[in-house]
């Protein structure tokens, strides 16, 4: 018996374009399911010509779009959050069946995104702007405006969450947007197109154009786009930031993460133990704020039985989700077998992990914990992105803290302590973007906002909240002067 769907037959799915679905003129590819290696979808990459159709179907769009005023632009939006809300369920079944997520985890994740959308809503009542007289007969006013077509790049991870952080507010402050998500995760991007349709977004002002770099590299280098937000690996981060900043556009790209749980001596052991496993084997450990690397300062270490423990009484298919591919699997098995060959202690061994008979065709790794590594490692240093966490032993806080600096990712750093003097230490020094204390997941909720550091992040700014307010508008100043005075007789 398996908790996650599958369909009877393979859909088809197209991109969104104009307001109508229709197919991608590139190769033809297969989605398959991380749970049971069953094919779930078929679908057919964009080309260039596919992305140049679609931005000038965005770009006649936004010409009406922007001229709306906000309260109309948020109709078609409140009635997509109720019918997200509504379709909560099989949305998240969806989002489990594509991307290897439990259906809870598809969820929480679904429910995070459309906090976004009550953000955007609540624009209306926020400070769009100002005025002032700045001397006599002369005042200074601030406008917003919209960019025009804007892009969004999404990762497999979070095929739902990720999307819902750009296009709410993004639209809603007057631009047209094109999605591009993960060509792994092309379902719930669709089931989303689908519902935006329905909410009533005039076609062309929310469009979908699947596939993989190609499309990618179309979208960036189109004369008629005007900003790039991308989510997903640093590397690709790094380069789609470069060339989208030398084409001349706006950009911000968010890349991966190496998350730092700094456990002390005076950590409350039942409270960390379920935060640090929580926080890397959730989602399998496929998210970008995934605990990966335990710094157990002096006797810290104590804490590492109850979390091996409490990791191993996971089981995998209901408490914990795939990995998205083979590819990913094949990497992570390499990786540990190269840490225990190097001397590394393996405290957990997740390699050999039993799933139910119905998930036999899956890509599976249980949780598995590796001791002892020393912070040159790579175990220290990279990015696994599965259910793998490294621990190092350091004798004093401040040994944890040059480690933390010394990290060339930046997305998350948390200290497990129950002095309050320690927590603030940690706030203040370390070099993460979001800092959590006695959480082993500080993802921002909103109207806080979501954002890293050093290679976690290329370009200024965060993808939620009042920054991407900025990042999604230009700030026009006007300065007018008027006559002292009004001698018109009709105005009283
Ligand atoms: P990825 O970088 O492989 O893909 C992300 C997007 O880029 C996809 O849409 C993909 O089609 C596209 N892409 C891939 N290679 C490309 C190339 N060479 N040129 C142009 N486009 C390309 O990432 P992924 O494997 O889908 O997602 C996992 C990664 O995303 C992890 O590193 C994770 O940490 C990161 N992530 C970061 C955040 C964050 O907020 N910082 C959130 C979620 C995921």
């Amino acid at each position: 018996m398996t908790n996650v769907w599958i369909p009877e037959q393979q859909a088809d799915c197209e991109n969104l374009i104009g307001g109508s679905f229709v197919p991608g003129s590139g190769a033809q590819r297969e989605i398959v399911s991380p749970y049971t290696g069953v094919p779930l979808a078929r679908m057919h990459d964009s080309t260039a010509a596919d992305v140049d159709v679609a931005v000038h179907k965005a770009q006649a769009a936004w010409l009406g779009w922007r001229r709306l005023p906000l309260r109309e632009r948020l109709e078609p939006l409140a009635r997509l959050r109720a019918s997200l809300l509504e379709q909560a369920e099989p949305l998240s079944l969806t989002i489990a069946a594509e991307s290897g997520k439990t259906p809870a985890e598809a969820r929480g994740g679904l429910l995070r995104g459309i906090e976004v959308i009550e953000f955007a809503l609540g624009l209306q009542s926020a400070d769009t702007g100002g005025a002032l007289d700045v001397s006599r007969g002369v005042s200074c006013e601030y406008r917003r405006d919209a960019l025009g077509v804007v892009v969004g790049i999404t990762p497999f991870n979070f095929p739902a969450m990720v999307p819902l952080w750009m296009f709410p507010i993004a639209l809603s402050v007057g631009n047209t947007f094109i999605l591009k998500p993960s060509e792994k995760v092309p379902l719930s991007a669709n089931y989303l197109g689908d519902l935006a349709l329905r909410a009533g977004y005039p076609p062309g002002v929310f469009s979908i154009v699947h596939g993989d770099r190609v499309a990618v590299q179309a979208l960036i280098s189109h004369p008629l786009v005007q900003a790039v937000a991308f989510v997903g690996s640093s590397q690709v981060a790094r380069s789609v930031y470069a060339e989208s900043a030398a084409a001349g556009k706006r950009a911000l790209c968010l890349g991966g993460a190496k998350n730092q749980l700094i456990v002390t001596p005076d950590a409350n052991p039942e409270l960390t133990a379920k935060a640090v496993v929580d926080s890397f084997t959730g989602c399998a450990g496929q998210r970008c704020m995934a605990g990966s690397l335990l710094l157990a300062v002096d006797q810290g270490v104590r804490l590492l039985e109850p979390i091996k423990k409490l990791a191993a009484s996971i089981s995998l298919g209901n408490g914990m989700g795939a990995l998205i591919d083979r590819a990913a699997r094949e990497r992570l098995v390499g990786a540990i077998s190269r840490a225990e060959a190097s001397g590394v202690e393996v405290l957990l061994d997740g390699r050999q992990a039993r799933v139910p008979a119905a998930y036999a065709g899956g890509n599976w790794l249980g949780p598995t914990i590796l001791d002892r590594v020393t912070p040159q490692h790579e175990f220290a240093r990279e990015e696994l992105f599965g259910p793998v966490l490294s621990v190092i032993r350091v004798p004093t806080l401040e040994a944890a803290l040059a480690i933390e600096r010394e990290n060339p990712y930046g997305n998350a750093t948390s200290v497990f302590t129950s002095s309050g003097a320690v927590a603030r230490h940690v706030v203040e020094r370390a070099s993460s973007g979001m800092v959590g204390v006695n959480v082993g997941v500080p993802v921002p909720r909103e109207p806080f906002s979501f954002g890293g550091t050093k290679l976690s992040k290329f370009g200024h700014g965060d993808i939620t909240g009042p920054a991407a307010v900025d990042f999604w508008t230009d700030l026009k100043k006007i300065t007018s002067k008027w006559a002292p005075q009004v001698d018109a007789t009709w105005m009283s």
